[in-house]
This record gives structure tokens, sequence and C-alpha cells, in this order.
């Protein structure tokens, strides 16, 4: 798989290799798992947070840290209300002030700089002015720009300063490293849960074949996996292709479009990210054409090579809030759907499920439930959504893959069980089942990190069949 440019390690704590009795599982390492172990670190509680590895969306993420995301106050305030849109405007300045004191006090060498973040617009877009607008009424420093720190097509920008860029990886291998020195706490990587079985007043985990007791679960595991039936009906998955090239900036900044094509930028060190080319990764574009793409794009704008390319792909809600809280009837608590600000939402969403295990009050409780009421925009949203999955489900079950593919990758139908094959370089055949255990979508080769994709919820396989990203938690090997 190709690789970030944050990504050092995959692993750097050992597996699960013995059966575990504890109080708080954490399911995830990513910055939502980390997080939250940090919010809870002196709690009475013996806390064991299991993780499969760090090419997770946290290390593959931009990570600017930033309330200024495309134009979400005017997203939020259609489905809901201005006031639902401001308290999340709050929600997000509470979690740069969180994670900034956390990177402070834990002196953590994370390369956090401020700077400002922009948004902008290459048209003349209504949703701008509205954004704007928004903005204004709530007495927020802003200024208006007819240009960014760098030259991009722009028409119309706005800027403000009291925002952040950090590397995502730093800052959570480092923290995990520290909280790892506590007595009460204990992190396991390349340590994959698969099932969930509640005996009595506790929660039996299945892990690497061993068995974690505990009382409560947090699954900051990105797609839940043995709970929320209905997730796959109010959520979907957005891709996007980001690159890293030596660029001469300068200062420090961030900024990202509010138009259709979304285009994202910001620097790190003396290199600058580049995202563009996001979707909804049911879009059965070839991913290998995607990247060209971007790349081509990338050469326009800037007349620069990348020396790193990746993609990643993070959960989308429906009415664009975070999903965070207890899910009914259990003990399991779940924090997702960042709608691609992750950095500040599983900060905020971290802190809101410590509150609710420490039984303190959080004022985000409410806007974020996973259980909260749906409303007429919500409800065509999701009919939307499933009828695109859907009809995905069904296309793949007739499609041939034809002309997506090279002579290197072949989907086969043997006694009606659907293989994928992919030779290597070395003319190895590479062959597993070619449905992904979760909700039995059929894969589909993803030639420019060499791994089977579902389309439908974003679960990938190495060409051996290893599961690398949920939610499936199984593999497709052939035994
Ligand atoms: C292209 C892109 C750019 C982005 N840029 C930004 C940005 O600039 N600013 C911002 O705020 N946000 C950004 N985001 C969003 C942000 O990266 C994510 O929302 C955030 O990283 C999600 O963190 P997480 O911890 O919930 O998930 P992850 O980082 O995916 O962590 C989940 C962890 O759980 C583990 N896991 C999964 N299943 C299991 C299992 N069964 N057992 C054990 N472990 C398991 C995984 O290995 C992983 O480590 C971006 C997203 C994308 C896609």
């Amino acid at each position: 798989m190709n690789k970030s440019i944050w990504l050092e390690q995959e692993s750097l704590f050992e597996q699960v290799r013995t059966n575990i009795n504890t109080d708080l599982l954490i399911i995830g390492g990513g910055i939502s798992g980390t997080n939250t172990l940090y919010f809870l670190k002196d709690s009475p509680y013996k806390i064991t947070l299991i993780n499969n590895t760090n090419n997770n969306t946290t290390c593959n993420s931009t990570a600017k840290i930033t309330y200024l995301q495309q134009d979400i106050y005017t997203k939020i305030s259609k489905i809901y209300s201005k006031e639902t849109a401001y308290q999340y405007y709050k929600s997000q300045i509470e979690a740069i002030s969180l994670l900034t004191d956390i990177i402070k006090k834990e002196n953590l060498n994370c390369d956090l700089e401020k700077a400002p973040s922009f948004i902008f617009t290459n048209t003349n877009k209504s949703t701008f002015k509205e954004e704007k607008d928004f903005l204004l009424s709530h007495d927020i420093r802003l200024k208006s720009k007819k240009k960014l720190p760098l030259d991009l097509p722009c028409y119309h920008a706005l800027e403000v300063k009291d925002t952040y860029v950090f590397n995502p990886y730093k800052y959570i291998t480092q923290l995990k490293q520290k909280l790892n020195t506590y007595k009460n706490i204990s992190i396991y990587d390349q340590s994959v849960a698969t099932s969930i079985t509640k005996e009595k007043d506790q929660y039996k985990v299945c892990c690497n074949g061993k068995t974690i007791t505990c009382k409560k679960i947090i699954m900051a595991c990105g797609y839940p996996f043995e709970i929320e039936k209905n997730f796959p009906f109010t959520t979907y998955l957005e891709r996007s292709i980001v690159s890293a090239f030596k660029y001469n900036k300068e200062k420090d900044f961030s900024a990202i479009n509010v138009d259709q094509n979304v285009l994202s930028v910001r620097t790190y060190k003396d290199y600058l990210l580049f995202l563009s080319h996001s979707h909804n990764i049911n879009n059965k574009e070839n991913i290998e054409k995607e990247v060209k793409n971007h790349l081509h794009l990338q050469k326009e704008l800037f007349s620069l090579d990348s020396e790193y390319t990746w993609i990643n792909h993070d959960i989308m809600t429906n009415d664009h809030l975070p999903i965070a809280g207890q899910v009914k009837n259990t003990y399991i608590y779940l924090l997702t759907g960042y709608n691609t600000w992750g950095m500040t939402n599983s900060t905020i969403c971290a802190k809101l499920i410590s509150d609710l295990i420490l039984k303190k009050d959080n004022a985000y409780q409410k806007l974020f439930d996973p259980n909260r009421s749906t409303n007429s925009k919500r409800i065509v949203n999701n009919l939307l959504y499933s009828i695109s999955s859907g009809s995905r489900l069904i296309c793949d079950k007739f499609y041939k893959n034809k002309d997506f593919y090279k002579d290197n990758v072949e989907i086969k139908k043997e006694d009606g069980i659907i293989y994928g094959i992919y030779i290597d370089q070395e003319k190895k055949e590479h062959k597993v089942y070619n449905l992904c255990p979760h909700m039995k979508c059929n894969l589909i080769f993803n030639s420019f990190d060499k791994t089977w994709d579902c389309p439908c919820h974003g679960s990938r396989f190495d060409i051996d069949g290893n599961v690398i990203k949920g939610p499936a938690n199984y593999d497709i090997k052939i035994k």
C-alpha cells in the first residue's frame, strides 16, 4: 500500500496473546481511541486499548485543526437550525483548545504550528456567502480576501487565524507511548476484535483468537461492527487522493474550497499537501485513473511532481454531525462519523465519551447522540444513499469488471463462488474470495495500492486476503 507522508511504523506495541480481563476496552488506536484513552487515564478503571494498525484514517489525513470546514455551518443550518450549527461551531472551538492543551501539557513533539485557515471559492456560489453571513452573525473574527497565500484559482476567500496544523502520526504514537506507562493502561497493536458477545453484565470480545472480558466497550474503530445495524443507511464514505511535494512557502497555512470539485492544501515543513478528487466510494471510477487525474491536476496547478501520493476515506453522516455516545440498551460507546474533520471531532467526541463513562454532564451529548431523532431532510438523505448503495450491491453481482482491469487481475466464478485473482510481477498468482465478509459486496481491485477494496463500506484487504481496514474484521483468504 502507498504510504502517507506521516506514517513511520504500522505497529509499536505487542499483540494480544493471552486472555485479558479489563474494565474498559477501547477498540481502535487512531485519534479517537487515543484521545478517549487520554481523557480516561486518571479514572479508577483498568483500560485496555486494542488496535489493528497505525496505517489508519488518522495517519492518512491532512491533519488540519480548524473550525473553518468548507460550508458546514450552512449545511447544518439547512438540516436543523442556525442554533444547532452554532453549537457545532462551539464544539469545534472547544476541541481546538482541548487538543492543543494536550499537546502542550504532554510536551508532544508533533510539529504543531499555528496556521491560518482559509475557505475559498472559484465561483460566485451562494453557499459561500451564506457561510460568511453565518460566521459574521456570530462575531467570528475573519478577513475577506481575494487571493490565497499560494496561486490557486480563487474568486473569494475567508481567513481565520486561530487554527493549527500538526503531524497526526507523531501525535497519536507519542501520546500512546506516554499513556502506556500508566499502571491502569495496556495498549496492543496488530490485534483485531472479531466478535462481541454479551454474557450477563460482561462483554466477551474475541481478539487474535483470545478472549477479552470487559464491562464496557468504546468503539473507536472508524466504521463500527456488530452494532448500529442502521449505520450503513445514515452514513456514506468519501474517498480523496492526497499528495505531498517540496514547496517554497512564505508562511504556514491551510485552505479548502467550497466548490463541487474539492481542492484542499496545507503546508508541512518544506512540503505542500494537496488533496483533490473527493467522492463517494460507491462511485465506480478506476482508482488508478483517479490518481493519474489528481497528479495531472497537481502538475497543472503547481508545475511540480509529488514525492508521496496516497488515498484515504472517511465516514460522512447524512446530517453533517458526528456520531458519539452510548448505543441504546448497551454498554457500548461509539465515536465516529467526522465528515473529514476528525482532528477536532475526535477530540470533542472523546471528551464526551469519557464524561458519559465518568457520569459527568457534557454540553454535546444531545447534539452527537447516535440515537438522535431523524427529520425529513435526513430521511431524504437516507433514502438517496440507500438507493445508491443498494443499486451498487445489485450491479456488482452482475458486473464483470471487464474494462476495469488490466491483464494481471481476473474475477472468476467457480462452482458458484466468486474469486479475485491478482498476478504479481513474478507471475505468482494471489487468489482470494471476492466477497466482503461484512455485507457480502463484491470487491474491486485497487491497482494503485494493490488491495481488494469494498465499494460499499470501505473494507480493504491485501492481495493475500488479510483484512487491513474494517468494518470487515475477517480475512478473505482461501483456506
Ligand atoms: C483524505 C482525508 C483528509 C483528511 N484531512 C483531515 C484534516 O485535515 N483535518 C481533520 O480534522 N480531519 C481530516 N480528516 C478526517 C480524519 O482523518 C478522520 O476523521 C479521523 O482520522 C478518524 O479517526 P479515527 O480514530 O476515528 O479512525 P482511524 O484513524 O481509522 O482509527 C481507527 C483504528 O481502529 C483500528 N481498528 C479498526 N477495526 C478494528 C478492529 N476490529 N479491532 C481492532 N482495531 C481496529 C484501525 O486499525 C485504526 O487504527 C481527513 C480524512 C480524509 C479521508
